[in-house]
């Protein structure tokens, strides 16, 4: 490391009136990358760009709180350039490279708002999906919700649909992204997409469109939901179902908890009745 001629490294913040860059880590990895090197190269997203040191002394703030609680991370640096006469360590050259890679097409789609993004993973921390199957299952760069938001810009919509449907959109992400990212909304129009052009299989259409036509006949819903319960009720064992005909991709990796005797409508009137 101490004799390597390059060192490249990403940045959280550019600044544009100093021409500076910031990096945030807890492990002060960055730093030991970039100083030693002869070459500090940077890359960064467009979207990193803050116009002066007071915006982004706020973005820091915000990052820090929402990422770990605290009001700092360990390692916070701003790197203002190539070593100076007289300085004692430091890259003789300083490169920045200003990457698009998609986020110039994310503004013109409909997705500015994700350009937001600090990546502080609160979304990820609040996600009800993310807390039960981890990072790697979402197979891209960026888990979570934010990740399912940004994955379709990078790795195309086909190979990344089921990530829109894999959020139970109750919201909590949105409530807790510090620069208000509506983030189910943004997943609403991935799965508006996804239809709209035809990537959901045959089968997931003719589905949908039963239990539409279904749900408009309450009487009938409640006939077919209340038959299926009983007869998932049925699998049960212990309180848990560990296997569905039809449907085994639900149990291949887990179980599911046996539903309730009866619905919560039908417990709720229950409940008020004098
Ligand atoms: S979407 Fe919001 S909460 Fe999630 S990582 Fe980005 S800034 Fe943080």
């Amino acid at each position: 490391m101490l004799g390597t001629d390059v060192g490249i490294s990403g940045a959280n913040f550019l600044i544009a009136d100093t021409g500076a860059i910031c990096t945030v880590t807890n492990e002060g990895n960055a730093e030991l990358s970039l100083v030693p090197p002869r070459m500090h190269i940077v890359t960064a997203g467009i979207e990193k760009i803050v116009p002066s040191m007071p915006h982004a002394i706020h973005m820091l703030r915000m990052l820090a709180r929402s990422a770990t609680g605290a009001a700092l991370t360990q390692y916070t640096t701003f790197y203002t350039g190539p070593k100076r006469a007289g300085d004692r360590d430091g890259p003789e050259e300083m490169h920045i490279v200003l990457v698009d890679n998609g986020r110039t097409k994310m503004r013109e789609e409909g997705l500015a708002e994700m350009l937001r993004c600090i990546r502080c993973g609160a979304c990820m921390n609040h996600c009800v999906v993310f807390r039960q199957i981890g990072g790697h299952a979402y197979g891209g760069t960026y888990p979570g919700p934010m990740g399912s938001v940004l994955t379709p810009v990078f790795d195309g919509l086909k190979q990344s649909r089921d990530l829109a449907h894999a959020c139970t959109l109750n919201g909590k992400c949105q409530e807790v992204c510090p620069v208000r990212i509506p983030l189910p909304t943004l997943l609403k129009g991935w799965r508006e997409k996804s239809w709209r052009e035809g990537l959901e299989p045959t089968s997931m259409r003719f589905g949908l469109g039963i239990w539409a036509w279904v749900a408009r006949r309450p009487g009938l819903y409640r006939l077919a939901t209340g038959m299926a319960v009983r007869v998932i009720r049925m699998l049960g064992r212990k309180g848990w179902i560990d296997r569905l005909p039809l449907a085994g991709g639900w149990t291949r990796y887990r179980d599911m908890p046996k539903p309730a005797a009866q619905s919560f409508m039908t417990q709720y009137k229950k409940e008020r009745r004098p």
